[in-house]
């Protein structure tokens, strides 16, 4: 039987609301009041002052769905399980229960509430670091098994995976368990104890099922017990759809297929969907969220995604002979699916399409130029320079994502270093000299892969794995 999003996201919330967590609204993508952050990329950023202290919580116990936009994930988006734009399921303890209550209230909503089988889960918890001096997480350890989980079902991972904390600063930090579906041996072999833990196909991560806030690190590295510890945990909406339907993929959830589906239309192609159609729902999707949360497309800063998302999927549809690029069916299938949940998304229906309407504008004009230009680069000597790559953004609108991922097609690669270089070049003269603009950061018009590598500001305050390490 189809488990609808509609009734997880009630499942969730009402399971929460009966074990006395207060139901609060999920906050605008665009971080209010937080400079670190471009994006809300987890139901816990707009919350992070309830946990150092600073603001008091309306209420000890907290659950909501929080829409997260991942920049760093775009350049997985095709895969099972990583989409651009989610909702994320929370719950939080504020300086109330720790990781036994957590286990408990988390093993029986995915058992008792969505039916899961302990058989079909493994969970994963801290090892500990003897470079950080701390040890394993057996209370979490202890309280899985507690509640019914095997112990060969319980994985010891390493504190790049299973310790979170401030990216290269100081704050709040603590180890985290988190909850794994079993997909089958179709997508790759079982796991043995002590063996390789793969969860990139068969094991699929649906719930960081505790953030178990206990220590803070202070400026000098050094790690202290805080004075009230804390419970952040955090599952993916659509990764629930996939797990409770028995899906191969998030993009086949009812959140997503029909969305899909448009894609595959405006295309004029039909059977099984291929990573472009993917790739243009989740874009698209992404965009319409940040638009509709007032964010326009612009060339830097947070406006730069929406226009690197909408420039992409247009240039995915006239690829392949579109004469157009429809965005319209798009945009309604997508309000369409969300309207229900995402007050005042209906109400900025009109302004959404204004937006899009007017980047597919400038950009359409430019982009078949650029294609040809790529091409014309290519065939002529084989390379795309940064320079090149930077010049083809300032004159034609193209974003460096899209000629990289162009140019790889032919198996060659862009520098992005180079063009970082360029483009912060670029900025300093046209600002006369001054420092280059704070809000620009390298990790915006960089891809995932390469992030840290150039000089860059960004300290986010992400849960990925990249910056779980302290
Ligand atoms: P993964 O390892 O699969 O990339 P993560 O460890 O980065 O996930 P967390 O930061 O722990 O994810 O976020 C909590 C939950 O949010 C995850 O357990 C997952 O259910 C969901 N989630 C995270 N990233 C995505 C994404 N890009 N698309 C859909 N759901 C996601
Ligand atoms: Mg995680
Ligand atoms: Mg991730
Ligand atoms: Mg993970």
């Amino acid at each position: 039987m189809h488990v609808s999003s509609e009734s997880i996201r009630e499942t969730f919330l009402s399971f929460f609301e009966r074990n006395g967590h207060l139901r609060i609204d999920g906050a605008s993508v665009r971080p209010r009041n937080d400079p670190t952050l471009l994006y809300v990329n987890s139901g816990m950023a707009p919350l992070k002052r309830y946990f150092t202290g600073a603001e008091t919580p309306p209420a000890k116990d907290l659950c909501n769905i929080q829409s997260c936009i991942r920049t760093k994930d775009i350049d997985d988006v095709g895969d099972r399980h990583h989409l651009t734009f989610f909702e994320m399921m929370g719950s939080w303890s504020i300086g109330n229960y720790f990781k036994e209550r957590a286990v408990e209230l988390a093993f029986a909503l995915l058992t008792e509430g969505f039916g899961l089988k302990p058989e079909q889960l493994y969970v994963t918890v801290f090892e500990g670091d003897k470079e950080l001096g701390l040890p394993a997480d057996e209370e979490s350890a202890r309280a899985w098994e507690r509640v019914g989980m095997s112990r060969d079902r319980i994985v010891p991972q390493p504190a790049a995976d299973n310790f979170w904390g401030p990216a290269g600063s100081s704050g709040p930090c603590g180890p985290c368990t988190e909850v794994f579906l079993d997909t089958g041996d179709a997508y790759g072999p079982a796991y043995v104890p002590g063996g390789e833990f793969d969860t990139t196909r068969r094991y699929i991560e649906i719930w960081n099922a505790g953030v178990f806030m206990q220590f803070d690190k202070g400026l000098d590295g050094t790690i202290r017990p805080l004075p009230f510890t804390s419970v952040d945990t955090g599952s993916g909406l659509e990764r629930i759809c996939l797990a409770l339907n028995g899906l191969d993929s998030v993009y086949q959830s009812d959140l997503l297929s029909p969305v899909v589906n448009v894609a595959q239309e405006i295309l004029g192609e039909s059977g099984t969907p291929e990573t472009r159609h993917l790739v243009i729902a989740d874009h698209m999707r992404a965009a319409v969220k940040i638009l509709a949360d007032g964010v326009l497309p612009s060339n830097e800063g947070a406006g730069y995604i929406p226009r690197r998302l909408i420039r992409k999927s247009m240039t995915v549809a006239l690829r392949q002979g579109a004469d157009s690029f429809q965005f319209q069916p798009l945009a309604d299938t997508i309000v369409d699916t969300l309207k229900d949940h995402h007050p005042g998304l209906l109400g900025r229906k009109d302004a959404v399409l204004a937006a899009l309407d007017a980047e597919c504008r400038e950009f359409g004009t430019a982009v078949r130029r650029g294609l040809d230009r790529v091409s014309t680069l290519i065939e002529s000597g084989g390379t795309v320079s940064g320079a090149d790559a930077f010049r083809l953004f300032s004159t034609y609108g193209l974003p460096v994502e899209i000629t990289r991922d162009l140019v790889a097609e032919r198996g060659a690669a862009v520098s992005m270093e180079e063009y970082a270089a360029e483009y912060e070049r670029h900025q300093r003269l046209s600002r006369g000299g001054e420092r280059t603009d704070r809000r620009l950061r390298v990790d915006d018009v960089l891809p995932a892969s390469l992030s840290g590598v150039p000089v860059t500001e960004f300290v986010g305050y992400e849960r990925t794995e990249a910056e779980a390490r302290v």
